[in-house]
Protein backbone atom coordinates (compact mmCIF):
# COMPACT_ATOMS: atom_id res chain seq x y z
CA UNK A 1 0.00 0.00 0.00
CA UNK A 2 0.97 3.43 -0.59
CA UNK A 3 -1.31 5.73 1.39
CA UNK A 4 1.36 6.59 3.66
CA UNK A 5 -0.76 5.39 6.80
CA UNK A 6 1.39 1.71 7.21
CA UNK A 7 3.14 0.87 9.90
CA UNK A 8 6.56 0.15 10.57
CA UNK A 9 7.71 -3.64 10.38
CA UNK A 10 6.50 -5.91 13.11
CA UNK A 11 9.13 -7.06 15.13
CA UNK A 12 9.26 -10.51 13.41
CA UNK A 13 9.53 -9.41 10.32
CA UNK A 14 12.47 -11.40 8.35
CA UNK A 15 14.50 -7.85 7.67
CA UNK A 16 13.95 -6.48 11.76
CA UNK A 17 16.81 -8.37 13.99
CA UNK A 18 14.63 -7.17 17.31
CA UNK A 19 13.48 -10.55 19.06
CA UNK A 20 9.61 -10.88 18.83
CA UNK A 21 8.70 -10.37 22.39
CA UNK A 22 7.32 -7.42 23.48
CA UNK A 23 8.02 -6.11 27.19
CA UNK A 24 4.82 -5.22 28.59
CA UNK A 25 3.21 -4.06 31.57
CA UNK A 26 1.73 -6.59 34.19
CA UNK A 27 -1.32 -4.85 35.64
CA UNK A 28 -2.33 -8.08 36.59
CA UNK A 29 -1.01 -9.91 39.62
CA UNK A 30 -1.87 -12.81 41.67
CA UNK A 31 -4.01 -11.22 44.12
CA UNK A 32 -6.02 -9.00 41.50
CA UNK A 33 -6.45 -12.17 39.72
CA UNK A 34 -8.29 -13.84 42.67
CA UNK A 35 -10.42 -10.97 43.31
CA UNK A 36 -11.20 -10.95 39.59
CA UNK A 37 -12.52 -14.20 39.70
CA UNK A 38 -14.39 -14.64 43.16
CA UNK A 39 -16.53 -11.50 41.11
CA UNK A 40 -16.62 -12.68 37.80
CA UNK A 41 -18.25 -15.96 40.26
CA UNK A 42 -20.31 -14.13 42.15
CA UNK A 43 -21.80 -12.26 39.15
CA UNK A 44 -22.63 -15.40 37.46
CA UNK A 45 -25.20 -17.31 38.57
CA UNK A 46 -24.84 -18.48 42.66
CA UNK A 47 -24.10 -22.31 43.16
CA UNK A 48 -23.16 -23.24 39.68
CA UNK A 49 -20.80 -20.12 39.42
CA UNK A 50 -18.08 -20.93 37.18
CA UNK A 51 -14.89 -19.99 38.66
CA UNK A 52 -11.76 -18.58 36.77
CA UNK A 53 -8.81 -20.65 37.79
CA UNK A 54 -4.99 -19.44 36.99
CA UNK A 55 -2.65 -21.19 34.82
CA UNK A 56 -0.16 -21.01 32.05
CA UNK A 57 3.72 -21.12 32.31
CA UNK A 58 3.84 -18.32 34.52
CA UNK A 59 0.44 -18.86 36.60
CA UNK A 60 -1.46 -15.31 35.18
CA UNK A 61 -3.67 -16.46 32.54
CA UNK A 62 -6.88 -16.87 34.64
CA UNK A 63 -9.12 -19.43 32.51
CA UNK A 64 -11.32 -22.56 33.07
CA UNK A 65 -10.54 -26.10 33.97
CA UNK A 66 -13.84 -27.41 34.48
CA UNK A 67 -15.28 -27.14 30.81
CA UNK A 68 -15.57 -29.69 28.56
CA UNK A 69 -12.41 -30.56 26.02
CA UNK A 70 -12.82 -28.86 22.58
CA UNK A 71 -13.22 -31.91 19.68
CA UNK A 72 -10.62 -29.85 16.86
CA UNK A 73 -8.23 -29.49 20.16
CA UNK A 74 -8.60 -32.44 22.21
CA UNK A 75 -5.89 -31.81 24.53
CA UNK A 76 -7.77 -28.37 25.52
CA UNK A 77 -10.61 -27.64 28.21
CA UNK A 78 -12.94 -24.99 26.91
CA UNK A 79 -10.98 -21.38 27.81
CA UNK A 80 -8.08 -23.35 28.92
CA UNK A 81 -5.24 -21.42 30.55
CA UNK A 82 -2.73 -23.60 30.25
CA UNK A 83 -3.14 -23.56 26.39
CA UNK A 84 -0.39 -21.92 25.05
CA UNK A 85 -0.02 -18.37 24.69
CA UNK A 86 0.45 -17.07 20.76
CA UNK A 87 3.85 -15.28 21.11
CA UNK A 88 3.50 -11.20 21.65
CA UNK A 89 4.17 -9.76 18.15
CA UNK A 90 5.24 -5.89 18.49
CA UNK A 91 3.06 -4.99 15.01
CA UNK A 92 5.45 -1.39 14.70
CA UNK A 93 3.79 1.84 15.51
CA UNK A 94 1.35 3.37 12.93
CA UNK A 95 3.05 6.74 11.06
CA UNK A 96 -0.10 8.30 11.52
CA UNK A 97 -1.94 7.16 14.41
CA UNK A 98 -4.65 9.81 14.37
CA UNK A 99 -5.60 8.58 10.69
CA UNK A 100 -7.17 5.75 9.75
CA UNK A 101 -5.05 2.67 8.75
CA UNK A 102 -6.91 1.77 5.69
CA UNK A 103 -9.39 4.18 4.22
CA UNK A 104 -12.43 2.34 2.61
CA UNK A 105 -12.07 1.46 -1.19
CA UNK A 106 -14.84 2.87 -3.95
CA UNK A 107 -17.00 -0.40 -3.55
CA UNK A 108 -17.00 -0.65 0.28
CA UNK A 109 -20.12 -0.14 2.24
CA UNK A 110 -19.22 2.58 5.00
CA UNK A 111 -20.45 1.26 7.94
CA UNK A 112 -19.09 4.29 9.85
CA UNK A 113 -16.99 7.14 9.37
CA UNK A 114 -16.41 8.90 12.26
CA UNK A 115 -19.73 11.22 11.76
CA UNK A 116 -22.70 8.83 10.37
CA UNK A 117 -24.30 5.89 12.55
CA UNK A 118 -27.11 5.38 10.11
CA UNK A 119 -25.98 1.77 9.27
CA UNK A 120 -26.62 0.42 12.37
CA UNK A 121 -30.18 0.23 14.28
CA UNK A 122 -30.87 2.77 16.73
CA UNK A 123 -28.68 2.29 19.65
CA UNK A 124 -26.73 4.54 22.40
CA UNK A 125 -23.22 4.40 21.43
CA UNK A 126 -22.03 8.18 21.00
CA UNK A 127 -19.50 9.44 19.18
CA UNK A 128 -16.56 11.48 20.46
CA UNK A 129 -14.38 12.79 18.08
CA UNK A 130 -15.48 10.95 15.01
CA UNK A 131 -14.83 7.75 17.46
CA UNK A 132 -17.95 5.47 17.90
CA UNK A 133 -17.66 4.22 21.84
CA UNK A 134 -19.07 0.92 23.12
CA UNK A 135 -22.08 1.61 25.63
CA UNK A 136 -24.18 -0.38 27.43
CA UNK A 137 -25.93 -2.64 24.53
CA UNK A 138 -25.01 -4.02 21.43
CA UNK A 139 -25.09 -2.23 17.96
CA UNK A 140 -26.54 -4.38 14.59
CA UNK A 141 -26.15 -3.74 11.09
CA UNK A 142 -29.10 -2.20 9.30
CA UNK A 143 -27.88 -4.26 6.48
CA UNK A 144 -27.36 -8.50 6.82
CA UNK A 145 -23.97 -9.98 4.89
CA UNK A 146 -22.60 -13.26 3.72
CA UNK A 147 -19.49 -13.97 2.52
CA UNK A 148 -17.12 -10.69 3.15
CA UNK A 149 -14.53 -8.57 3.60
CA UNK A 150 -14.23 -6.49 6.85
CA UNK A 151 -12.26 -3.85 8.15
CA UNK A 152 -12.61 -1.90 11.30
CA UNK A 153 -10.19 -0.10 13.82
CA UNK A 154 -10.44 -0.26 17.77
CA UNK A 155 -9.15 1.47 20.54
CA UNK A 156 -9.01 -0.20 24.42
CA UNK A 157 -9.04 2.66 27.14
CA UNK A 158 -6.10 3.73 28.52
CA UNK A 159 -5.81 3.82 31.18
CA UNK A 160 -7.09 0.26 31.60
CA UNK A 161 -10.59 -0.11 33.00
CA UNK A 162 -12.72 -3.19 33.68
CA UNK A 163 -12.04 -6.45 35.58
CA UNK A 164 -10.79 -9.86 34.61
CA UNK A 165 -13.41 -10.13 31.86
CA UNK A 166 -14.40 -6.78 31.49
CA UNK A 167 -10.58 -5.61 30.22
CA UNK A 168 -10.85 -3.65 26.50
CA UNK A 169 -13.74 -6.67 26.28
CA UNK A 170 -15.93 -5.90 23.03
CA UNK A 171 -16.34 -8.43 19.73
CA UNK A 172 -17.42 -8.44 16.42
CA UNK A 173 -19.77 -10.78 15.50
CA UNK A 174 -19.76 -11.99 12.01
CA UNK A 175 -23.86 -12.58 10.96
CA UNK A 176 -24.51 -11.81 14.40
CA UNK A 177 -23.71 -15.15 15.85
CA UNK A 178 -19.43 -16.10 15.39
CA UNK A 179 -17.21 -13.37 17.36
CA UNK A 180 -13.88 -12.43 16.25
CA UNK A 181 -12.99 -11.34 20.16
CA UNK A 182 -11.76 -7.55 21.21
CA UNK A 183 -9.85 -7.53 24.19
CA UNK A 184 -7.39 -5.63 25.92
CA UNK A 185 -4.82 -8.58 26.10
CA UNK A 186 -1.89 -6.32 26.40
CA UNK A 187 -2.63 -5.68 30.15
CA UNK A 188 -4.61 -8.69 30.66
CA UNK A 189 -4.01 -12.31 30.68
CA UNK A 190 -6.99 -14.42 29.86
CA UNK A 191 -7.65 -17.51 28.60
CA UNK A 192 -5.93 -17.81 25.03
CA UNK A 193 -8.75 -18.65 23.00
CA UNK A 194 -10.54 -15.48 24.91
CA UNK A 195 -7.82 -12.85 23.99
CA UNK A 196 -8.08 -10.21 21.41
CA UNK A 197 -8.04 -12.08 17.60
CA UNK A 198 -9.54 -15.69 19.03
CA UNK A 199 -11.85 -17.09 17.10
CA UNK A 200 -14.15 -16.59 20.68
CA UNK A 201 -13.48 -19.73 22.96
CA UNK A 202 -12.55 -21.72 19.84
CA UNK A 203 -8.87 -20.73 17.96
CA UNK A 204 -6.71 -18.14 19.46
CA UNK A 205 -4.82 -16.00 16.90
CA UNK A 206 -1.80 -17.72 15.20
CA UNK A 207 0.47 -14.58 17.09
CA UNK A 208 -0.35 -11.63 19.53
CA UNK A 209 0.10 -9.05 17.68
CA UNK A 210 -1.88 -5.86 19.70
CA UNK A 211 -1.05 -2.59 20.59
CA UNK A 212 -1.29 -1.14 24.04
CA UNK A 213 -4.24 0.71 25.45
CA UNK A 214 -4.79 4.17 24.13
CA UNK A 215 -3.37 3.26 20.72
CA UNK A 216 -5.26 1.77 18.05
CA UNK A 217 -5.62 -1.88 16.54
CA UNK A 218 -6.57 -3.08 13.46
CA UNK A 219 -8.57 -5.88 12.17
CA UNK A 220 -8.95 -7.19 8.59
CA UNK A 221 -11.54 -10.18 8.00
CA UNK A 222 -12.42 -12.46 5.40
CA UNK A 223 -15.50 -14.36 6.24
CA UNK A 224 -17.15 -17.06 4.66
CA UNK A 225 -20.56 -18.50 5.48
CA UNK A 226 -21.56 -21.48 6.85
CA UNK A 227 -23.60 -23.69 4.67
CA UNK A 228 -26.87 -25.57 5.83
CA UNK A 229 -28.73 -28.85 4.11
CA UNK A 230 -31.43 -30.47 5.30
CA UNK A 231 -30.72 -28.88 8.56
CA UNK A 232 -27.22 -30.04 8.70
CA UNK A 233 -24.15 -27.86 8.31
CA UNK A 234 -22.37 -29.01 5.17
CA UNK A 235 -19.69 -26.30 5.30
CA UNK A 236 -18.95 -24.14 8.08
CA UNK A 237 -18.32 -20.59 8.65
CA UNK A 238 -14.35 -19.82 8.11
CA UNK A 239 -11.51 -16.89 8.70
CA UNK A 240 -8.73 -15.48 7.40
CA UNK A 241 -7.59 -12.27 9.54
CA UNK A 242 -5.00 -10.11 9.53
CA UNK A 243 -4.65 -8.05 12.53
CA UNK A 244 -2.56 -5.08 12.93
CA UNK A 245 -1.28 -6.07 9.54
CA UNK A 246 -0.36 -9.45 10.96
CA UNK A 247 -2.28 -13.07 9.54
CA UNK A 248 -3.17 -14.29 12.50
CA UNK A 249 -5.74 -16.56 11.26
CA UNK A 250 -5.25 -18.75 7.70
CA UNK A 251 -8.82 -20.58 6.28
CA UNK A 252 -9.58 -20.87 10.10
CA UNK A 253 -12.99 -22.73 10.35
CA UNK A 254 -15.23 -21.95 13.10
CA UNK A 255 -16.38 -24.98 14.33
CA UNK A 256 -19.72 -23.91 15.31
CA UNK A 257 -21.68 -20.71 17.51
CA UNK A 258 -18.79 -18.71 19.84
CA UNK A 259 -20.23 -19.35 23.03
CA UNK A 260 -19.39 -19.21 26.34
CA UNK A 261 -18.35 -21.77 27.68
CA UNK A 262 -20.62 -24.25 25.86
CA UNK A 263 -19.40 -25.82 23.24
CA UNK A 264 -22.24 -25.45 20.61
CA UNK A 265 -22.95 -26.71 17.46
CA UNK A 266 -24.43 -25.12 14.38
CA UNK A 267 -28.15 -24.64 13.97
CA UNK A 268 -29.33 -23.42 10.31
CA UNK A 269 -29.64 -19.40 9.88
CA UNK A 270 -30.28 -17.62 6.99
CA UNK A 271 -27.50 -17.00 4.21
CA UNK A 272 -27.01 -13.44 5.40
CA UNK A 273 -26.98 -11.79 9.05
CA UNK A 274 -25.91 -8.51 10.80
CA UNK A 275 -22.85 -7.31 11.85
CA UNK A 276 -22.92 -6.54 15.70
CA UNK A 277 -20.25 -5.07 17.78
CA UNK A 278 -20.26 -6.03 21.13
CA UNK A 279 -20.66 -4.06 24.76
CA UNK A 280 -19.07 -5.42 27.16
CA UNK A 281 -19.51 -3.30 30.12
CA UNK A 282 -16.14 -1.20 28.60
CA UNK A 283 -15.63 1.60 26.48
CA UNK A 284 -13.82 0.19 23.43
CA UNK A 285 -13.62 2.98 21.24
CA UNK A 286 -13.88 2.18 17.08
CA UNK A 287 -13.56 3.82 14.24
CA UNK A 288 -13.66 3.33 10.30
CA UNK A 289 -15.65 0.52 9.69
CA UNK A 290 -16.28 -0.58 6.06
CA UNK A 291 -17.32 -3.98 4.17
CA UNK A 292 -16.99 -5.49 1.02
CA UNK A 293 -19.64 -8.12 0.17
CA UNK A 294 -18.14 -10.67 -1.77
CA UNK A 295 -20.38 -13.34 -3.03
CA UNK A 296 -19.40 -16.86 -3.07
CA UNK A 297 -15.82 -15.88 -1.82
CA UNK A 298 -16.60 -19.61 -0.10
CA UNK A 299 -15.78 -20.86 -4.43
CA UNK A 300 -12.27 -19.73 -3.61
CA UNK A 301 -11.90 -20.96 0.16
CA UNK A 302 -11.05 -24.87 0.73
CA UNK A 303 -11.81 -26.13 3.99
CA UNK A 304 -9.36 -28.23 6.71
CA UNK A 305 -9.65 -29.85 9.14
CA UNK A 306 -13.43 -30.17 9.07
CA UNK A 307 -15.50 -32.18 10.01
CA UNK A 308 -13.68 -32.84 13.77
MG1 LIG B 1 -16.04 -10.12 23.53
Amino acid sequence: MDNGHDPLPPSNAANVKAGGTMSRRRFLHASAAATGAAVWAAACNGANAAELVPGGADGEVMGYTDTEMLPWAPEYHKHDPNRPWPTDIDPGELTHPEEPAALPPSDAIVLFDGEDTSAFQPHDWEIENGVLVAYEEDIVTRESFGDCQLHLEWMAPDPPRGGLTDRGNSGVFMMGRYEIQIFDSYTEKIYPDGIAGAIYGETPPMVHPIRPPGQWNSYDILFTTPVFENGEVIRPATVTMHFNGILVHYNQVIYGPTDWRDIAEYEPHPPEGPLRLQEHSNPVRFRNIWIRPMENLKDMVPIRDWPV
